[in-house]
């Protein structure tokens, strides 16, 4: 994600060797989550939000967290014999003693050879190390391995059982899903993340429908469609409006042409990707359904913001060119990155949305 990537990098560096101050965590917070929201109201919880992927978060990195598991990464060294870094000399005359109490590798610095300092009045960058390390709970022996991300992992929350939304999403459908699978499957594949974002929203239910809007403000406003006076929940406006449904008409028979037995375009595989036959042998098929839904998902609502907000819905067929010249920019982008094999495999999968032979790619939309 851009934040963790790109925000927070410089930080990082820092944050191994020196403690992070309040006032650097806050506003680095605070940076993190106004972008995330666009400075909006937040409508996902945070500890949701910094779950990875796979468990409906978006991997949002917790600064502090992050700082100490990349001090964390001191430690092995410090409790392993063999190594005669510079350094480590300082850390075992520090934390030698109190960390062979927490570690069983770490014993041989409690011999009387092994300099030590015995008070509690340490510099505060090392009682940051140990609170770390209390606090990942086991011997650093148990731990599958000593990197940043598994110490990280044990000092974040575990992703819960189960979301609401996942309970409010499975009595409104009067079925179950596989959760594991729907989170797996909202970023990557061959949509951008940010192609992705509605998909990811739509599944935790906090898309701004007006019924979402009253519900959650209490207000007197209105919680119906503006384009069909019924009430404009996630469902509706993305499925069930008689002004939308034309548009997946079209999409249906692009993503019929990629499978041999016919598929209807239910409201969960709209809305959650799911019901799409299963198997590896479907696997380029509903990367390309997938992609299309998202990229169909966010035309959708783009021009439902414009008829709601500026009267000026869109018709189903300028939405149909938009998300035809979407597609064609996506295929030439990705014939730009690459053009072997992988390219012709996804995106020219049986030649439903390009056709790619003796190194010619034609768009066939
Ligand atoms: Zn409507």
């Amino acid at each position: 994600m851009i934040i963790n990537t790109l925000g927070a990098s410089g930080l990082w560096y820092t944050a191994t060797v020196v403690n992070m101050p309040d006032w650097v965590h806050t506003r680095v917070s605070k940076a993190i989550w106004d972008f995330l929201w666009n400075g909006k109201t937040e409508l996902v919880k945070r500890d949701t939000c910094r779950l990875p992927w796979q468990h409906s978060g978006l991997s949002v990195v917790h600064p502090l967290e992050k700082s100490r598991a990349l001090k964390l990464r001191w430690v092995p060294p410090v409790g392993d014999s063999t190594c005669e870094k510079k350094w480590v000399y300082f850390a075992r005359y520090w934390i030698g003693f109190s960390l062979s109490c927490r570690m069983k590798g770490c014993a041989f610095v409690r011999s009387n050879e092994v300099p030590k300092h015995l008070g509690d009045d340490k510099p505060p960058i090392y009682q940051v190390v140990l609170t770390a390390v209390d606090r990942i709970g086991v011997d650093f022996d148990l731990l599958s391995d000593h990197s940043v991300k598994t110490f990280y992992s044990r000092l974040t929350p575990p992703p819960p059982q189960r979301l609401p939304c996942a309970f409010r999403w499975e009595r409104r459908f009067d079925r179950s899903f596989n959760w594991d699978n729907i989170w797996g499957n909202i970023y990557g594949g061959l949509s951008t993340n940010w192609e992705s974002d509605i998909a990811w929203r739509i599944a935790h239910g906090v898309v701004k429908t007006r019924a979402y809007l009253k519900s959650w403000r209490r207000l007197a406003v209105s919680d119906l469609c503006a384009g069909c006076g019924e009430l404009e929940s996630i469902s509706h406006a993305f499925c069930a409006c008689h002004l939308v449904s034309p548009v997946w008409s079209w999409v249906s028979t692009l993503i019929n042409k990629l499978y041999d037995n016919p598929i209807f375009l239910t409201n969960p595989i709209i809305l959650l990707q799911q019901g799409l036959p299963q198997g590896k042998n479907f696997h380029f098929s509903n990367e390309l359904s997938s992609f299309l839904i998202k990229l169909t998902l966010n035309e959708l609502w783009a021009a439902r913001n414009l008829g709601t907000f500026e009267s000026k819905r869109p018709s189903v067929q300028t939405i149909i060119s938009k998300i035809k010249a979407r597609i064609r920019h996506r295929i030439l982008a990705a014939h730009h990155i690459s053009h072997g094999p992988d390219f012709s495999k996804s995106w020219a999968h049986r030649n439903v949305l390009c056709s790619y032979h003796n190194n010619t790619l034609t768009i066939n939309l």
